[in-house]
């Protein structure tokens, strides 16, 4: 089950719900492909055909969009075995969103509007 989480700006007010962690339908490495560009798409079915019982930790999560100037969540793989991480695009923009854009701890980073620390995350419901 995932999160839904409210982050906000205590200096701008600037305010983003994101939607974190991962469904039922996630269990599955199928339709987590979907989630990706084709390319990689592609790459994740075939790692499905070369290991019966794939290794995986899937997980929508919170990351900075410098295209958007905001948070948003977005869809990481990680494949165990083949050390492979997919990271998706921004659902805003559709531009593809880097490693380095992922926030371990919001209350940490920077408010994308403002360039202040001084954002605050809350939980404000579950999803799936
Ligand atoms: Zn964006
Ligand atoms: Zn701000």
């Amino acid at each position: 089950m995932g999160k839904i989480i409210k982050t906000t700006c205590a200096s701008c007010g600037h305010e983003w719900v994101n939607k974190i962690g991962c469904g039922l339908m996630h269990g599955s490495l199928g339709n987590i492909a979907g989630l990706f560009s084709e390319e990689e798409s592609e790459r994740i079915r075939e790692y499905m055909t070369r290991n019966a019982y794939p290794l995986f930790d899937f997980a929508y999560r919170l990351a900075y969009c410098d295209h958007c100037e905001s948070l948003v969540s977005v869809p990481v793989l990680e494949l165990k075995d083949e050390s492979g991480r997919y990271v998706g695009s921004c659902k805003q923009c559709s531009r593809k969103i880097e490693i380095e854009d992922i926030i371990e701890e919001a209350d940490e980073t920077s408010c994308p509007v403002c360039g202040r620390a001084s954002l605050h995350t809350e939980d404000t419901g579950l999803w799936d």
